[in-house]
């Protein structure tokens, strides 16, 4: 149950405004899909997410609230951070899997980091030596754009997983995502490197 913190009135359903007085709620209590109207899966529908948000930020920009009490700015200020928070996670698959985890009880990707698969690690070394190899700036493009295609894969699969509730292949999937990320910075450093050259 919510509560409201301007009228005292409670509402059962997560809500941006308070459905009795309309004040704004910043601690909202929905989750990031619910905020945005969107099915809960890695794969978000995009132009749905940028609707829904670019129409949320017009409605709670803290500008509309500068002539309110001090308490409504403060709430609407709170909530801007969380419409963003849930923006930029919602954005990107890799943050969305974290997240979707994250609602199930499960760190994805621990602070500590855990030990690289040995799959993974065998995939790695077999990537950075494909990404030595590429001498033109043509060949580097062929590459990203076959790394592109199975970085896709991989998110649809990750996707199936978290939707069947293969949690543990859905870890797995994370952490190699979160490696493809991390090698797309270094195809583009060498992209840098060879335009360059
Ligand atoms: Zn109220």
């Amino acid at each position: 149950m919510n509560h409201c913190w301007n009228c005292k009135g409670s509402f059962e359903k997560a809500s941006v405004f308070c459905p009795t007085c309309g004040a704004i709620c910043g601690a909202y209590s929905g989750d990031y899909f619910e905020l945005f109207g969107l099915e809960a899966d890695v794969n978000v529908d995009v132009m749905a997410l940028e609707t829904a948000y670019l129409d949320l930020q017009k409605k709670t920009h803290p500008d509309h609230f500068a002539l309110k009490s001090l308490t409504e700015q403060m709430q609407a200020i709170e909530f801007t951070a969380l419409l963003n928070l849930a923006y930029e996670t919602l954005q990107s698959p890799l943050k969305t899997a974290v997240y979707l985890l994250k609602q199930q009880g499960i760190d994805a990707l621990p602070e500590r980091g855990g030990d690289t698969p040995p799959q993974l690690m065998m995939k790695s070394f077999e990537m950075h030596e494909c990404l030595d190899d590429i001498e033109s700036l043509e060949a580097l493009r062929a590459y990203k754009k076959q790394i592109e295609a199975e970085e896709k894969e991989l998110i649809e699969a990750l996707a199936a997983d978290i939707r069947n509730a293969s949690f543990a292949q859905a870890v797995e999937k994370t952490v190699e995502l979160k490696f493809m990320a991390t090698f797309f910075k270094e195809l583009r450093i060498k992209q840098k490197k060879l335009k360059h050259a």
